[in-house]
């Protein structure tokens, strides 16, 4: 949690809600002081979907006692009293401090220590303000809404303790977060919603859904998929391989790890080093691979091996990218050949702490829908287009309504540390791509400080049907790898050129994009990429009808179906609760009647029975929605 004073910049930058909000904090520390008058407060800042006030209290505030606290807060707004902005000397705010004033209904014998404490760390020359709302004053750069009125509704949810700061010295306080928003209606949607959400948790889900696992002697953090969650692995591997082969593009495999010296000369080594798992030492290497160049006939490769001194430490990958650069520099290239777009659904490794870990949404090893856009800065246009169109086509094909292009760019200030020093190459690459996002129409935001160490990137945010949000896929602008890298193509005037790399990844990762369906269709999977797409259920288990059932099912495999036949002796409404249970998309249910009209009762899940349908009928039908992917 960001524990740094808000400049009045950043206030400056607070939104409408984050205005309500924090003035919410101030009706909740009033209502706080009008039941324990002893209150110190410390910080009450907007937080994402809410806020918190820091309070030290001897008594232990627990949910008891929320509704009497909200209580007091209802009274504090139904009294609509104005914010008052107040502005007063340092000498000023110290008096009202030490008389207890502050963050307080009135003077208290005890001085307000922690206002004191914030008042000696405002910067000289900066403006001190109180704002008052009724009796409470309290010390506050703002800014608020006009009057307590305006806060529509609100919410106490939790309490936490915090250190005061955030630093482990100091006092330990009582953190009460709440929410509040303009109307009763948008705070039970919010409530809804987190409900809903709760229901939908890839993690619950997985489980239940039996999708994918964790193990303690595997790692935390490194997912394994079971087999109905592999499945959807491979339809979205399937998609991208279909849609980037009509894009043309073109696939490569590599290997999982490389040699210390492949990201020293990316670069990932050192600026990226955190993010990567530790290196393994492999001593008898060199002389391998002087044994290698020479079985090659490559007297060059072992000359070079020698002349450098070529690491004997190996990583596994962060990510695709040298590899793929290798590929592009292992042959010959001319302006004809580009651009050159080589993808791979290729595992990364990421030391991600592992307190940071979360289900499949944050994770150590990952499947990623890589590739490598190598192409002149003619083609940069109509290439990087293109991408985005890809996205969008993917975004259509999920139903996914509400999503959101982060244009990240970088900060002057900290070339050379956080990325790469090349001043003028990041002027005109963030350029060219601002003017590629402009005249595309795309909606974008931009924001500085947080590009990739070697060029701009766009990260596309994306909201589930229940307006979750979800980071999920990256674009990225490369000026630098490439001629770090000696990449070059023979131009039309036969000189050698450096290519414009674009990194894209529409798909994310499989771990993220698996689980962020799995909470997008809270597990209802369109049939094309369910786990399990039919399920044949038999009333009753007499050998002709099992007959029946057994052709259905080999004609459905026959054609790629991915279905079962439940072969329990259960009554037919335990088979069909088990396979809604499971969340099985389509049911073909069959009695002795079905069977002697050649006919299935089809039933679809969350959709109940759909009645009886000629047998070729039925199959045909599932095949055609399988076919065009079908929401
Ligand atoms: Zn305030
Ligand atoms: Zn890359």
């Amino acid at each position: 949690m960001n524990e740094e004073r808000k400049t009045p910049e950043m206030r400056a930058t607070m939104s409408d809600i984050e205005r309500l909000r924090h003035s919410c904090a101030h009706v909740l520390a009033t209502a706080i002081l009008k039941i324990w008058p002893e209150a110190q407060f410390a910080a009450g800042p907007p937080v994402e979907n809410g806020f918190y006030y820091d309070v030290d209290l001897p008594h232990r505030i627990s949910p008891d006692d929320f509704a009497k606290i909200e209580a007091e807060m209802a009274n504090e707004i139904k009294a609509n009293h104005p914010f008052e902005r107040i502005e007063v000397s340092r000498e000023e705010a110290l008096a009202l401090g030490k008389k207890g004033r502050l963050a307080a209904l009135g003077e208290r014998p005890e001085p307000s220590r922690f206002k004191l404490d914030i008042i000696e760390n405002i910067p000289p020359g900066e403006t001190i303000s109180l704002y008052r709302n009724g009796d409470f004053i309290d010390l506050c750069a703002g800014p608020h809404v006009a009057r307590t009125g305006e806060i529509g509704a609100f919410k106490l949810t939790s309490v936490a303790s915090a250190y005061y700061k955030g630093d482990e010295r100091n006092p330990q306080l009582q953190r009460v977060y709440g929410t509040a928003f303009k109307t009763k209606k948008e705070l039970d949607d919010y409530f809804a919603m987190l409900e809903e959400a709760k229901k939908r948790d890839h993690r619950k889900l997985g489980r239940e859904l039996e999708l994918f696992v964790f193990d303690d002697d595997v790692g935390p953090g490194l997912p394994m998929f079971l087999p109905r969650g592999a499945v959807i692995a491979e339809e979205l591997e399937k998609l991208a391989r279909e849609t980037e082969f009509a894009a043309g593009y073109q696939r490569v495999r590599t290997p999982h790890i490389a040699r210390e010296s492949l990201y020293r000369k990316s670069g990932h080594l050192p600026y990226y080093a955190e993010s990567m798992f530790p290196p393994m030492e492999l001593a008898d290497d060199v002389e391998a691979s002087k044994r290698d160049a020479s079985n090659r006939d490559d007297s060059e490769t072992a000359s070079t091996l020698q002349r450098f001194h070529i690491s004997t430490r190996y990583y596994l990958k962060a990510m695709n990218c040298p590899h793929h650069h290798k590929l592009f520099a292992a042959l010959p290239r001319s302006y004809r050949d580009l651009p050159l777009r080589l993808a791979e659904y290729g595992t990364c490794y990421r030391y991600e702490k592992s307190g940071e870990l979360f289900g499949l949404m944050r994770v150590r090893s990952l499947q990623m829908n890589d590739a490598h856009i190598y192409c002149t800065p003619e083609q940069f246009e109509a290439e990087f287009n293109a991408v985005n169109e890809m996205y969008l086509k993917y975004f259509k094909l999920f139903g996914i309504e509400k999503y959101l292009m982060r244009f990240s760019t970088h900060d002057p200030s900290r070339l050379g540390q956080k990325f790469v020093n090349e001043a003028e190459l990041w002027k005109q690459t963030e350029e060219m791509t601002r003017n590629v996002l402009k005249r595309s129409g795309i909606e974008y935001v931009e924001v500085p400080n947080e590009a990739a160490f070697y060029g701009p990137k766009i990260d596309v945010q994306v909201w589930s049907v229940i307006g979750r949000e979800f980071t999920l896929a990256t674009n990225q602008v490369d000026f630098a790898q490439p001629r770090r890298f000696g990449l070059v193509y023979k131009d039309k005037d036969n000189t050698d050129k450096t290519p414009i790399c674009i990194h894209r990844a529409p798909l994310g990762t499989h771990e993220r994009f698996i689980g962020f369906l799995i909470e997008h269709y809270a597990g209802n999977f369109p049939l094309w990429i369910s786990p399990e797409q039919v399920r044949i259920l038999t009333i009753g288990e007499e050998p002709s009808l099992m007959d029946y059932a057994r052709s259905i099912l080999k004609e459905l495999r026959a054609n790629h179906v991915r279905a079962e036949i439940d072969e329990s002796t259960d009554k037919i409404n335990g088979k069909i609760q088990r396979a809604e249970q499971m969340k099985v998309h389509t049911m073909f249910v069959i009695g002795k009647r079905d069977m002697e009209a050649r006919a299935v009762s089809v039933r679809v899940h969350g959709k109940g029975n759909l009645g009886a349908k000629p047998r070729a009928e039925a199959i045909g039908e599932v095949l055609e929605k399988i076919r065009a992917r079908a929401a």
